[in-house]
């Protein structure tokens, strides 16, 4: 067991005991962490309030080996997510970054990539940026660095080309486009406009996140559409955030 120290936000704080809870936090170097906060939940704690939901917040935590959980000794505030104060929207897009970050990765994978992304996304969610573009480029983003990119250009049956050229057919559940001859058979597939198509395959190239503001909200509905059919489909149910996103388009 050894002291380790990083940044962390806080994804959930579930009540363990009448003064402790258990936080599950997104660190920068560790990744995924679930760890017991003893006292917590007393007045003048030791963690001072540290772990609201969704706040930046630097953290010194023994690491358990074996299966149980870590423990926090420390937690200090660096960030309150302030979204709520502007709008509920904001507070709500928060809520799915959090939601995102618990259900795409392993507890103990670090992603100081997504760290930062994510880091990010709740900056803008704070300040003037819209939310919805900012929604729809930390999906993208997490996607691409977790790998889990669906095919955009090759076709997922038989890893041919395909051109985005009127509506494209898009596989939910073998995750990416499909030529003519790959459709029929398959379940789950919807059908993109070629201009969709083509903003997708820009947005999830790195450091595009200038292109998003210019999209057609026509574009950014069926962006929206899709993304969360894929990653209802990825995930294995619908998250819980998803018909409040419906309302941001
Ligand atoms: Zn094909």
């Amino acid at each position: 067991m050894s002291a380790e120290k990083s940044l962390a936000i806080v994804l959930r704080t579930i009540e363990f005991s009448e003064t402790s809870v258990v936080t599950t936090l997104f660190t920068e170097k560790f990744g995924k962490i679930s760890a017991l906060a003893k006292g917590a939940r007393r007045p003048k704690g030791p963690f001072e309030s540290a772990l609201d939901l969704l706040a930046v917040i630097r953290i010194v935590f023994l690491h358990k080996s074996s299966d149980a959980l870590d423990l926090l000794t420390e937690a200090k505030l660096e960030r309150r997510f302030r979204g709520a104060t502007r709008d509920l929207s904001r507070l709500y897009a928060g809520y799915y970054v959090a939601e995102l970050l618990t259900e795409l990765t392993d507890e103990g994978d670090p992603h100081a990539d997504l760290f930062s992304a994510a880091d990010a996304a709740l900056l803008r969610l704070e300040s003037d940026a819209p939310v919805a573009p900012t929604v729809l480029d930390f999906e993208l983003t997490a996607l691409r660095l977790l790998g889990h990119l669906p095919s955009l250009h090759d076709c997922v049956g038989c890893g041919n080309s395909v051109e985005a050229v009127g509506r494209v057919a898009f596989g939910l559940v073998v995750g990416g486009v499909l030529c003519a001859n790959c459709r029929p058979g398959q379940r789950q597939v919807v059908s993109i406009s070629a201009p969709a198509l083509v903003a997708m395959r820009k947005l999830t190239e790195e450091n595009e996140h200038a292109e998003l503001m210019e999209l057609e909200p026509k574009v950014r509905g069926e962006l929206r559409g899709v993304l969360s059919g894929y990653l209802a489909h990825l995930l294995g149910h619908k998250p819980k955030m998803h018909d409040y996103l419906k309302t941001l388009v």
